[in-house]
């Protein structure tokens, strides 16, 4: 950890400033601290720096088994999925809509990076970033770390976020947020740590709503003869979602390691024409169909939200939309927006 970043972290529990204290046996050597521990000077709450990496998730942590299920499953996740792909940079600049020179020279917050894929991708684009997860996933980016004096790994909670309000030029937040236990919560917390006229890019799991919603969805890449059936393909998408809840209330309560080996067919029926519709992911690589079924049977979390309600989500944190992102078909519903309130307002 670099000692500079102490200007925007804060307590997780009372956002009060952090102090650092170096223990005798590490003593730190310039900017760059490896283990040692940070006080809040209000609640006096204790938080070790471990492996270079703050860890700001309280002690008492949250009694929900439920939110450790989260954090095992997708500790256990990342640390099997592929390293950083070629395709991660046009995945990323569209999934998040932003301008590739969006993030030159700007302070960005990765919320929620798991093993840092899409961190890979900011950092090329000249930001300087913080990676924050929850999950241990972020141990993969130590490394980088350790070589990047722009990449800052911090670990705590979306809902608990550990910075200051107003913090970041830019943040993204890709598929992560209704993996929390409140999704909503999660949206509004992330949404204060941006700074005034900064951006703020969301996607979050779709469901299909109403057919009146989901006909206006701009249904891009989707082919002409699709969008003449589009009732039908409506029905479909929500059998889908129906068919995944139930077979989720299962799945969400195996051990991570029996549903990992239960995926393995799921994921060989997924290179068969037609049939791979049936499974979780179409993914050509097979070690990532392999984590993306994963992925989606075994979070405990998982919200489903309609473009009006997360366009809602950014009007009433202050913000203005720019471009929004909607499938008709892929489930993900999101949006770039900027920042028109101060931190602290609405
Ligand atoms: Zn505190």
């Amino acid at each position: 950890m670099k000692l500079h970043l102490l200007a925007i972290l804060a307590c997780p529990v009372c956002q009060g400033d952090l102090v650092y204290e170096s223990l005798p046996e590490h003593p730190h050597e310039d900017d760059e601290i490896g283990e040692g521990m940070l006080q809040c000077s209000a609640c006096k709450a204790p938080y070790p720096i471990m492996d270079g990496v703050p860890r700001l998730r309280p002690e008492d942590g949250n009694p929900d088994a439920r939110v450790a299920k989260t954090r095992e499953s997708f500790g256990f996740e990342w640390h099997r999925y592929p390293g950083p792909r070629p395709e991660d940079r046009g995945l990323f600049l569209e999934e998040t809509q932003l301008a590739e020179d969006a993030l030159e020279g700007k302070i960005v917050l990765d919320a929620g990076c798991g093993m840092g894929r899409y961190t890979h991708v900011a950092l090329s684009l000249g930001g300087e970033v913080v990676s924050l997860d929850l999950s241990e996933s972020l141990t993969r980016l130590i490394p980088e770390m350790i070589e990047n004096p722009k990449l800052h790994v911090v670990q705590g909670d979306l809902l608990r976020p550990p910075f200051k309000p107003g913090s970041f030029d830019v943040i993204y937040s890709q598929g992560v947020i209704h993996h929390t236990a409140d999704t909503r919560g999660a949206f509004d917390r992330i949404a204060d740590l941006v700074k005034r006229d900064g951006f703020l890019s969301v996607w979050v799991y779709g469901t299909p709503g109403s057919y009146a919603s989901f006909k206006t969805n701009p249904l891009k890449s989707t082919r002409a003869w699709l969008k003449a059936i589009l009732p039908l393909v409506w029905l479909v998408v929500w059998a889908r979602q129906i068919f995944s809840d139930a077979v989720r209330v299962f799945t969400t309560r195996l051990p991570v390691r029996v549903l990992y080996a239960l995926c393995y067919p799921l994921t060989v029926l997924g290179a068969i024409p037609l049939l791979k519709y049936m499974t979780f992911s179409v993914e050509p690589e097979f070690q990532v169909r392999l984590i993306e079924n994963f992925d989606w049977l075994a979070p405990p979390f998982q919200t489903k939200h309609t473009k009006e309600e997360v366009g809602g989500w950014f009007a009433s944190a202050g913000y203005e939309v720019l471009s929004r992102l909607a499938h008709g078909v892929v489930p993900k519903i999101g949006a770039l927006g900027v920042r028109r309130s101060k931190p602290g307002e609405k």
